[in-house]
């Protein structure tokens, strides 16, 4: 397989045997499931924009395994400079999709796993580092979508992996052979599960001794027997079975599912982690960092959208000029390019890893993803006020079809004169998906959770934020004596 434009990837995906249930019903064809598609739309925006030349070199970069060009969704980051480049790529996406383009957890987890196995094979004597060179060159030659899977299902939250009732309620082992490991339980929230070829799973919290069993990771091809998908609603998802793309607002979307393994065999050559509990908070902590970081190009990508559909909203009912819609887009760039300001901030100070490989500042990958549990909510609320009532009263399009009420329609839903109706609804309609609909998903609360929710940020920040040198400078500059 070597999947180079959006073509070969939907095609890639229609030959994949999984097994998949879409609103209670096995689903053999995903690509052309009308409640899934605008998902993979999406996904199969990371293969076209790489054609047009102002983008390649975001889109594309070197191997440093084989020297080769590959995507650099499947990239690991040599420099600072890729890992600002890479927040480019993502906000250049958000802008084109606005929506998640599913592609950056693989991604990160690549990243993750690349400096922990290294170290994990420093301090156990594992074979995973060279494991899983292996399979990410095969990666990146073949272009395949890796999903990153990292959420489990976690049961009764007050208690450890070993104390639930049920034991599958975190992804753990069930049996090892000569040939491999099998693996047992579920992965929840999984974005882009669906329009992926291949699942790589890592433990979702740091272990303890005693939990070796859930200290597992691994990758599988989504066909593998035993994995079942179940898609996870959104908000008026049935709009997109409709055929009605006016009222569905926008025909990119993301996507998440439940992702279940049962009793699933996994061959050794694909396992990066089993057992090795010292290495499995690691792992956590840095996808953390980078998908954090993630959150500061792509988000904004969107929120560029955002910005534009408020201006373009204003002008077609004719109250841009008014001081306080100024002054609302204002406030929408600022806080839009705040959100940017972090990205680039903990990629640009970022640090080489000891597997050589760069990894953000973790302190400022976690302020990052905490501003954008806020800002994008701030942007919406504004973008609301700005776009007016309307956005959740419109008639649907078959109303703008009926000649019995077309005419009608189009005298009193109008705007200043010179727009055309119409215009002004598709504006309002794509306002409406982004922050009541359906795209409400990927850009509100998929901000508060996506990339762990909030309290987990607080709680890095805390860690991360050197309170004691802090103090050191207050009682310097106060000449307050030991
Ligand atoms: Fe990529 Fe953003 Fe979607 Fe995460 S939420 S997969 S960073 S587009």
């Amino acid at each position: 397989m070597n999947i180079n434009d959006p073509e070969s990837y939907l095609e890639s995906l229609r030959t994949l045997e999984r097994n998949v249930y879409v609103l209670g019903e096995r689903c053999t064809n995903t690509v052309d499931n009308p409640l899934v598609r605008p998902s993979a739309n999406a996904v199969a925006e990371t293969y076209e924009v790489g054609a047009e030349p102002e983008a390649a070199s975001l889109l594309f970069t070197t191997s440093h395994l084989s020297g080769r060009e590959i995507s650099r969704f499947t990239h690991i980051h040599q420099s600072t400079d890729d890992l600002v480049d890479k927040v480019l790529m993502q906000r250049l996406l958000g802008r084109r999709t606005a929506t998640c383009f599913q592609r950056c957890v693989g991604m990160d987890g690549f990243n993750a796993l690349y400096s922990v196995t290294h170290e994990c094979d420093e301090a156990h004597g594992t074979p995973y580092h060279a494991r899983f060179k292996d399979y990410l060159e095969w990666v990146q030659d073949s272009n395949v979508v890796v999903e990153g899977a990292m959420t489990d299902v976690k049961g009764d939250r007050s208690l450890r992996p070993g104390e639930q009732p049920d034991p599958d309620m975190f992804l753990h082992l069930v049996d090892r052979t000569p040939e491999g490991i099998v693996v047992r339980g579920a992965k929840a929230h999984q974005t882009g599960a669906l329009n992926s070829h291949e699942i790589l799973v890592m433990p979702t919290t740091a272990m303890r001794e005693g939990e070796e069993e859930f200290a597992v990771s691994f990758a599988v091809p989504a066909d593998t027997k035993g994995i079942t998908f179940v898609l996870g609603r959104q908000p008026s998802d049935t709009r997109k079975m409709e055929g009605s793309p006016l009222d569905l607002g926008n025909r990119y979307g993301s996507q998440e599912a439940l992702v279940i393994f049962d009793d699933v065999f996994v061959p050794s050559e694909r396992v990066f982690m089993c057992g090795e509990t010292d290495q499995s908070g690691k792992v956590v902590e840095r996808f953390a960092s980078f998908h954090r970081q993630s959150y500061g190009g792509c988000k904004v990508g969107v929120g560029d959208v955002l910005i534009g559909a408020a201006q373009l909203a204003a002008d077609y009912q004719g109250s841009s000029k008014a001081s306080h819609v100024r002054d609302k887009i204002t406030e929408m760039v600022h806080l839009n390019e705040t959100l940017f300001c972090c990205g680039i901030a903990c990629s640009a100070q970022g640090r080489a890893t000891e597997a050589g490989n760069y990894e953000v500042e973790p302190l400022l990958a976690n302020i990052c993803k905490l501003n954008v549990t806020r800002f994008p909510f701030e942007i919406a609320r504004l973008l609301q006020d700005i776009a007016g009532g309307l956005i959740v009263t419109m008639p649907s399009e078959k109303d703008f079809d009926n000649p019995e009420t077309a005419a009608y329609l189009e005298k009193y839903l109008k705007g200043v004169d010179s727009v055309p109706t119409l215009d002004r609804i598709k504006v309002l309609k794509f306002i409406e998906n982004m922050t009541v609909g359906c795209g409400a998903a990927a850009y509100l609360t998929e901000s508060i959770h996506g990339a762990g929710s909030p309290q987990a940020q607080r709680i890095m920040i805390s860690r991360l934020a050197n309170l004691k040198e802090k103090v050191e400078l207050a009682k310097r500059i106060s000449h307050i004596e030991d």
